[in-house]
Formats: structure tokens, sequence, C-alpha cells
């Protein structure tokens, strides 16, 4: 996507620097990949207690206090540029969308952590292994960018769109929870059983998804031509089913499968926020 510039003054941006985990834990390559996995299998992204975080947080260390120098932070790398480029105009849209239903006074930005290592969030401490997750408890979106070569071997050679989505994908859950959404699947979820629980996670991650899909539909004069497949890519990429092969049955799953979440980005892609409602009712 050809995204206009960063500005400093619409977005809210720090950078937590934790133990290093990879350094300090001596991690492999693989020992992360596999932690990736259970990340996006088991869904430690969108409600996330913090003692579930807490329990798979053993060894990290405590992060030293944030830089919030934002134009340096969103020049420190290629990553951290698109990050922030993201970020405002995630932020622009979505304030657009909340004021054109009326709705002004309740868009709120989250803040975006570019961390490295490990990181302490109002839902329990965080790492780099955990992947890109939204903390309700703080309304901040954590992003290790060295995910994003994670990603890169995950969903093949991905370009700046699948970056652009799993921002957009994380910034969907904070708008679940500015709009109440969330607070209300979480409350469905502890009335019902594990199965049912886990449905209601996989219809809020693919809401998330066409949020994702509604943001770049709303910006299709700056789509170029082979974005939208690196996004169904990634999509598909990270799909519960193709992450567990096979290995985990359907009523496991927290995310979706990935033509679920292909559908769901596609779906988004129409740009009317709307259409992403039907994933949150429950019938
Ligand atoms: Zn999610």
């Amino acid at each position: 996507m050809r995204l206009n510039p960063f500005n400093t003054g619409d977005i809210n941006v720090r950078s937590s620097s934790g133990g290093g985990v990879g350094k300090a834990g001596g991690l492999g390559c693989g020992t992360i990949i596999i932690a990736a996995l259970g990340y996006f299998v088991f869904g430690l992204d969108p409600f996330q207690t913090a003692a579930t975080v807490e329990s798979v947080q053993q060894g990290t260390q405590a992060s030293g206090p944030a830089n919030t120098n934002e134009q340096e932070i969103c020049t420190s790398s290629q990553y951290a540029r698109e990050a922030c480029d993201g970020l405002t105009s995630l932020n622009r849209t979505w304030a657009r969308v909340f004021e054109e239903q009326g709705l002004g006074d309740r868009f709120q930005q989250p803040t975006l952590d570019l961390y490295s290592g490990a990181v302490r969030t109002a839902c329990g401490s965080g790492n780099s292994s955990m992947g890109p997750f939204y903390c309700p408890g703080d309304q901040t979106i954590y992003i290790d960018t060295s995910f994003y070569d994670q990603l890169a071997r995950m969903a093949g050679n991905s370009g700046d769109f699948a970056r652009y989505y799993v921002l957009a994908h994380e910034y969907g859950h904070h708008i679940q929870t500015i709009t109440g959404i969330s607070g209300q699947i979480r409350s469905q979820q502890q009335r019902v059983s594990r199965g049912q629980a886990n449905q209601l996670s996989v219809r809020m991650e693919l809401q998330a998804d066409c949020y994702a899909g509604v943001w770049a539909g709303k910006n299709r004069n700056l789509i170029e031509p082979g974005d939208i497949e690196e996004g169904m890519e990634a999509a598909a990429a990270i799909g519960d089913d193709r992450l567990t092969q096979g290995r985990v049955s359907a009523e496991n799953f927290t995310h979706g499968t990935s033509a679920q979440r292909s559908q769901a980005l596609r779906t988004g892609l129409r740009g009317d926020d709307k259409a992403c409602d039907e994933y949150t009712i429950v019938r």
C-alpha cells in the first residue's frame, strides 16, 4: 500500500525494551516458531486473562522504562516506519467511521508499543514469541517487529500489506474493546462450555480480520496490485487449520480456518464495518 507518511501528532507510540528473551534464554528459531504456533492456536491475543499470559511467561525479564520518543521509534527501521504509517492511517480511518455514525466521542486511539524482547502489560507480561497481541486493559497493541520476519517465513515472501493486515487486525481488537463487543463476548464465554467459548473466540478473531479489511477497503485508492493477494496469503497462513496441520480438532480452534480468515478479510474489504457485525451476532 502507498500510505501517507506517519504523523507523530496522530499516533501514540512507545517502545519498551525488555530482557531479550531470544538472547537471554538462548531460544533457537524452532522454539520460537513453535511458541508462535501456540500463540496462534491457543489465542493469546484478545481475551487474555493475566493468569493465562503469566503462565507462559516463565523466564522473561522485566522491561525497563519505555522509550516515548515517537520520531526516533518510527524511524528506527523500515518495519517501524510502516507500523507508524499504518497506525496513522488506521486512527484517521476509524475516527471518521465513528464520527459518521455519531459516535465520535467514543473513539479513542490505541497505543502501539513496538517492544523488543519482553514487555510488561496490563494483561501480564508478553514476549516476542507470542507474536503481535492487543491488551484491552491498557488499550495497547504490542508488536515485536522481529515477528514480521517470522510472518515472511510463514506466509511465503510476504510484503508490506501482510504486515499492515496484522496491525489492522490487532487494531480491530481495539475497536471491539471501545465498542464494548469484546466485553460482552467475554462475559458470554464464562457461561458456556469450553468448545462454545472457543467458537466465540473464533468469531471475535474473524471480526478483527473483517475490520482489517474495512480499513483497507476504505483506503482502496492506496492499494497496489498484489496487496490483496498478500493479505489473503497472510490470512490463510495463520489459519488454525493450517498452523495445526490437522492435529487440533475444529472445536479447539480459536482464530478460524484459513478459508474463514480470508473470507472475513474479503467481507471487510467492501468497506462497510456493519458487514462485520454478523461475526459476533450469536444465534
Ligand atoms: Zn486476534
